[in-house]
């Protein structure tokens, strides 16, 4: 904002910081919004000034008025343990650049079973071709991660609840143990943002955020972000300027706007998500409902412990069913697409498998899975079209 904080000031409510958050007002000549800066070049008034590296901005690719907004935002909403949040042109970018910034040739790296599949393509391909090795782990191993420990154990990745199945893991458990080794500890917290999960305060090192998803919120981005402890930020501000990474104006500029209606949103995909997760699992054709903000998943207590809410976006299993009438079901629906990303204003839902690639757990869910998210339309809507979908499925039988 354009007083300067005081100390003898009350902290502020995240849902407040969202909307004051990396504010300048007095520098933007009274606007409320910063300007999308297109730029390359920052010119310098002197060669001295030039030489000495003097002034704000230096270079495109280093940051700009429209980047400082975000990434100013979001280190106040991560809270004080947040040294500096660097931005990448995609989530899995902001994890290639969370990994580089920590590992070298030689290390060994812990990973969530449940990780993002593209993290797992990362690790199984460009790590390994670097001569990084990664284990695999049980999402609910918890404090007994130490047993997977070596001499060269550098890291440990996190990503709770998991992709598609929505496991928990217990972060500060996993956290204690890794940091006591002087590991560092990675999570992608893309599911709950840094408005219902402060990894950095749970004992994370660096916390990834894909903005694509909430933080964007309307499915017209595609950006990363990387929050660093103190610790860790000084690692993670080289890997991004050797990478060479940086995120477009118009996407900043998207994300920011974004983020200023991200605690509406979320409370809305909330309330709307688990509603429709207690709906789906009255319903006969579905065996179990992945979301652990319903008490009876077996990550509930975990979330509650550690999570102030849910997003919109949780799992089903099905009944068994053959794929062909499933695929009916799916394609008879009106308001729920099919397609990857979430965090959007729209309902979607994909179907999933993790079978063929899962290695720590074996994935036998009993039947069919479908990864809902529950998007801003009314509800009874939403509800009609799966109740259609539903008789569709159980003709195609
Ligand atoms: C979508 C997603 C990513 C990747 O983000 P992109 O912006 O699509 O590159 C990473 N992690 C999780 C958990 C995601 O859902």
């Amino acid at each position: 904002m354009s007083r300067p904080p005081s100390d003898t000031q009350p902290p502020l409510d995240p849902a407040t910081l969202l909307v004051t958050g990396g504010r300048d007002t007095a520098a933007q000549k009274g606007f409320v919004n910063p300007p999308v800066v297109h730029g390359s070049t920052v010119l310098y008034p002197s060669a001295e000034d030039l030489l000495a590296h003097r002034g704000e901005y230096h270079y495109g690719r280093h940051g700009s008025p429209t980047t400082r907004a975000l990434t100013q935002a979001l280190q106040e909403l991560e809270g004080s343990n947040c040294a500096g949040v660097a931005l990448a042109p995609s989530g899995v970018s902001a994890i290639s650049a969370a990994l580089l910034a920590v590992l070298k040739a030689g290390d060994h790296l812990l990973v969530s079973d449940s990780i993002y599949r593209p993290t797992r393509s990362m690790c199984d391909d460009l790590l390994l071709g670097l001569g990084i090795e990664t284990t695999y782990f049980d999402p609910l191993i918890g404090a007994g991660i130490t047993s997977l420990f070596r001499d060269n154990t550098r890291a440990v990745f996190l990503e709770a609840p998991g992709s598609q199945s929505l496991d928990m893991s217990d972060i500060p458990a996993i956290a204690a143990v890794a940091r006591a080794r002087g590991i560092w500890i990675i999570n992608d917290n893309t599911w709950a943002t840094p408005l219902l999960f402060r990894s950095l305060d749970k004992g994370v090192d660096l916390s990834v955020q894909s903005a694509t998803k909430y933080i964007g919120g309307h499915s017209d981005i595609m950006l990363g972000t990387v929050a660093a402890n103190g610790r860790a930020w000084p690692k993670l501000a080289a890997a991004i300027r050797l990478l060479g990474l940086c995120a477009g104006p118009d996407d900043v500029f998207l994300a920011l706007r974004g983020l200023r209606t991200l605690a509406v949103r979320l409370a809305r995909h909330q309330a709307a998500g688990i509603e429709m997760a207690n709906w789906l699992a009255a319903r006969p054709e579905v065996l179990r409902v992945l979301h652990p903000a319903l008490p009876g998943d077996p990550g509930h207590a975990i979330w509650k412990r550690d999570f102030s809410g849910a997003c919109g976006l949780f799992s089903v299993i099905l009944r068994p069913a053959p794929q062909a009438a499933v695929n009916a079901f799916l394609n008879s629906l009106r308001l729920f697409g099919m397609g990857f990303s979430w965090g959007g204003f729209e309902s979607l839902v994909i179907p999933f498998d993790c079978a063929s690639y899962r290695t720590a757990t074996v994935w036998q869910p009993g039947g069919p899975g479908l990864r809902f998210h529950i998007g801003l339309e009314n509800l009874d809507d939403l509800k009609a079209d799966l109740a259609q979908g539903f008789e569709v499925l159980a003709k195609a039988r």
